[in-house]
């Protein structure tokens, strides 16, 4: 889903879009010229890999999604809950802003379930 900055309402608008199974829901609406704000929740299953023994594993978001959008550089004020991104040619894509949170995630260290009862075990032992 994609939409033009100058198009988005000031009036809260519903935010409901898919991408690869990953849902977004919520809220979105314009707050000056250059600003639009987007409060939803990112729900679905990823893959993801275990950073020590490289398994995958599906793990399933529930995520605050508290963003800003800035047409162009950002020039406003950093309010803490809101995450700053700052769109190039004034089109908003809701699939690139699904893509960038669900990378941001996967970089995240992740232990794999088996991991976690391997360490269980080991602080048994001991
Ligand atoms: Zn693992």
């Amino acid at each position: 889903m994609k939409i033009e900055f100058k198009k988005v309402p000031t009036d809260k608008k519903e935010l409901k879009t898919e991408f690869n199974s990953v849902k977004i829901e919520g809220t979105f609406c314009r707050i000056s010229s250059s600003l639009v704000k987007i409060e939803a929740k990112l729900s679905g299953n990823i893959d993801i890999d275990c950073s020590r023994c490289a398994e995958l594993e599906i793990l399933s978001l529930d995520e605050e999604l508290k963003l800003i959008l800035s047409d162009g550089v950002f020039k406003g004020e950093e309010k803490d809950e809101f995450l700053v991104i700052e769109i190039e040619n004034s089109l908003i894509d809701f699939d690139e802003i699904i893509e960038s949170e669900l990378n941001s995630v996967k970089s995240e260290y992740h232990i794999c379930k088996e991991c976690l009862q391997k360490d269980k075990l080991v602080e048994q032992e001991f």
